[in-house]
């Protein structure tokens, strides 16, 4: 399968019209360059239901693997609804249906013989607002690979949970109060705890809704660096209303608007060379 990737792995991607720290340096329209990379997750045709309403309208997308891809979009363009396709979170919303592809490594997402406990093991999910379980911090790490059986003695468990939170940049500052409780820590460190969460059960796909827009600014520079370290061993998938975090964080952008795709491809040259008038008007501020 054939997909762009960025020339560059800068987070310096400008847009015109964007308030971003320094100077536009793009003289040029920025061309996609073809590249060989895998694609770890494909959509094709997909159209979701809500009741009668329709939220997404023959989405076809390619997200390849380790990468950050974001979802861009105004509110109620479909972003989320995209993102709960990839672990089925949809289906326990009532009255979600959903039509058309979605593979995981080239495997049917949606196949009878699928087992979703599974696959949300594959593909964890950060949402909005930090949600730590109301347990300690170590149990809330250690409460994924407790019931995927992922590990058999204590000190194996110990190692996972120790890992996840060093990963994230968590572990010093907790390392003294692994059983408080996960509610104790500041907002940017809950976030990190369920990162932390999230890649205790190695996953392959992180699916992120949003995961900073509950932070303050030094908090949601923190995540971002995480996200970009992430990106080494993970696939990434994350909304952001963010024009600018999706231009420091992603390598590639998908712009949704009114519940179709408008247009994807790599991040520099979306925010700098958009095929589409609607991207450009989004990209510029004209709606939003
Ligand atoms: P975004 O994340 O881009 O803001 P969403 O995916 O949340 O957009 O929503 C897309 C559309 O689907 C919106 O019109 C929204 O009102 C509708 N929608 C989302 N969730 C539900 C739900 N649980 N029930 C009914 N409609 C929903
Ligand atoms: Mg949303």
């Amino acid at each position: 399968m054939l997909v762009t990737r960025s020339r560059s792995d800068s987070v310096q991607a400008l847009a015109p019209g964007l308030a971003m720290t320094g100077p536009v340096k793009m003289q040029h329209p920025v061309q996609e360059t073809s590249v060989e990379v895998p694609v770890k997750v494909k959509a094709r045709n997909l159209n979701v239901f809500y009741g009668e309403k329709q939220a997404l309208f023959g989405i076809d997308l390619d997200i390849p693997s380790n990468q950050v891809t974001a979802l861009i979009g105004p509110s109620g363009c479909g972003k989320s609804t995209f993102l709960r396709c990839v672990n089925r979170m949809n289906d326990v919303v009532k009255g979600c249906r959903m039509e058309g592809l979605l593979e995981l490594d080239g495997k049917d997402v949606y196949r009878e013989s699928l087992d979703v406990v599974n696959l949300r093991a594959r593909v964890g999910m950060v949402f909005q607002k930090p949600n730590p379980f109301p347990k300690s911090i170590y149990d809330n790490v250690a409460y994924g690979p407790r019931i995927h059986g992922l590990a058999e003695t204590r000190s194996e468990l110990d190692e996972l949970v120790i890992g996840s939170l060093e990963r994230t940049g968590l572990l010093e500052e907790v390392e003294d109060r692994l059983g408080e409780p996960g509610t104790s820590l500041s907002g940017g460190q809950q976030q990190r705890l369920c990162i932390a969460r999230a890649i205790a059960v190695k996953p392959q796909v992180i699916l992120m809704d949003e995961p900073c827009s509950a932070l303050d600014p030094i908090a949601t520079a923190r995540i971002e660096e995480l996200i970009d370290e992430l990106r080494q061993s993970y696939t990434i998938l994350m909304v952001t209303h963010s024009m600018q975090q999706a231009a420091r964080v992603s390598q590639r952008t998908a712009f949704f608007h009114l519940g179709k795709l408008v247009e994807d491809g790599e991040t520099e040259r979306i925010f700098t060379n958009p095929r589409e008038t609607r991207t450009q008007d989004y990209i510029s501020g004209r709606f939003g």
